[in-house]
């Protein structure tokens, strides 16, 4: 899952760490040369003396040093993720060019850098970064090859292997982050669809249970009507045809709310297609749209819920329909599969789902049709989970979707 990088909390997050890090980066940079300097050669005969009073030696601090105020500028411009690469490419040029002033051309044996370099690849982990932490990988190993080819020296040898040693363990470390992380936010988004999915539910079947008393008073008295004026009723088909279709909406709002109570029978799949045909006829031959069903073999009986399933073969059959605005085929296909699950599969030649939009197909309300409700699927599904199977789905843009529903034939496993 992505997250928005510019939200303040992060922001705020990514801020602490790095000033965490300048902190740790300037004690370390100036405690461990004041240390090699000035100290050791206090006490012993070894240490870089003479290095310190060089020119170049003190341009080398100050330019690092020079790097806080552009840091700080940032930080306060609320940009704070851009600082660890200022100091990460900063550093290794500032330092890569000091190592070729001091080297080049003298025979002074070649040391490596300050231990601050460490910093960088361990808080790789720390600023939960892979991007950083590739660059810093490739940084810290690119300044020692390109000083070992242009000074012909070997002893950058070391340094590589402690870099490469330190990369791997901070590669598990950030690893292990990430993967936390990742599980913590799906976790949470779980619990949030779920939540979503509660309110909306407890909201739709309120709803809806107000609204089906009144809708079927309305239907019974345009029936009525219909019946007392046979000669004038163009209309009444059409008001019965549009009260069924808010009927079947509440319907499916109610399940949201409080999914009805699954009555396993044995039933025949191949009538439970062809009941839904018939109910799907007429919209088809208004779009122009054959529907052919191929049924392997005889089929043993299906333990199911029938009107459910039902349910869910109208949902299917009339998105396909629907996704086919110029007409076209609907195949359906119904097969046992390993002996022990039926299948069926609905194939259209329609407009396809875009990839963006597959994430969202279970998500109530998802729709992308003009006077969709986007609840068809998310019931289908519900109701295939219910009955132990699932639905997939594989599209492809422009050339059409399967949809395919697998459930158990026999519930004995799994009956809830
Ligand atoms: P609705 O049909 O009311 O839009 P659904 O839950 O049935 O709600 O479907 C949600 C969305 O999924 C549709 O709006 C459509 O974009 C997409 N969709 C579902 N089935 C198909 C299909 N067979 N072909 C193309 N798009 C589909
Ligand atoms: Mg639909």
């Amino acid at each position: 899952m992505k997250v928005n990088p510019t939200s303040p909390r992060l922001i705020s997050e990514e801020t602490k760490t790095i000033k965490f890090f300048l902190a740790l980066f300037y004690t370390f940079f100036f405690a461990y040369d004041i240390f090699l300097y000035y100290l050791m050669p206090l006490y012993t005969k070894e240490g870089k003396i003479g290095l310190s009073n060089e020119v170049f030696g003190y341009l080398f601090h100050i330019a690092v040093l020079a790097l806080l105020p552009v840091a700080l500028y940032f930080i306060k411009k609320g940009n704070p993720y851009i600082v660890k690469y200022i100091f990460l490419f900063g550093y290794v040029a500032i330092e890569t060019m000091n190592s070729l002033v001091i080297y080049m051309g003298s025979d002074k044996p070649y040391d490596s850098g300050n231990i601050v370099e460490l910093l960088f690849v361990f808080f790789s982990p720390i600023f939960v970064n892979k991007k950083y932490f590739w660059t810093a990988f490739i940084c810290m190993i690119g300044k020692y090859v390109i000083i070992g080819a242009i000074l012909q020296e070997s002893a950058v040898i070391l340094p590589i292997i402690v870099f490469f040693i330190l990369t791997v363990i901070a590669y598990f470390l950030l690893t292990r982050f990430t993967s936390y992380i990742n599980s913590l936010t799906s976790v949470h988004l779980e619990l949030r669809q779920k939540e979503k999915l509660a309110v909306i539910g407890q909201m739709a079947a309120g709803i809806g249970h107000e609204i089906r008393n009144p809708l079927s008073a309305l239907k019974g008295f345009t029936q009525l009507q219909q019946e007392r004026n046979p000669n004038s009723n163009d209309f009444y088909p059409i008001m019965i045809q549009e009260i069924d279709r808010i009927n079947s909406i509440v319907n499916d709002l109610m399940y949201l709310g409080k999914p009805k109570e699954i009555k396993f029978d044995k039933a025949n799949i191949e009538e439970i297609i062809a009941y839904t045909l018939s109910i799907t006829q007429q919209q088809a031959e208004r779009h122009s749209v054959t529907i052919e069903t191929k049924i392997a073999g005889p089929l043993p009986p299906l333990d199911c819920d029938s009107l459910q399933l039902k349910q869910v073969f109208i949902n299917l059959i009339k998105n396909a329909i629907e996704s086919m605005q110029n007409g076209g085929r609907i195949t359906i296909n119904v097969m046992v599969l390993d002996g022990k699950k039926m299948n069926i599969s609905i194939q259209d030649e329609g407009c396809g789902i875009a990839k963006d939009s597959i994430p969202n197909l279970g998500e109530p309300f998802f729709t992308t049709k003009m006077d969709g409700t986007g609840l068809g699927l998310m019931v289908s599904n519900q109701i295939v989970q219910d009955h132990q199977g699932e639905i997939t789905i594989k599209s492809s843009v422009g050339k059409g979707t399967m949809v395919n529903v697998t459930v158990p034939i026999s519930q004995i496993s799994g009956k809830k």
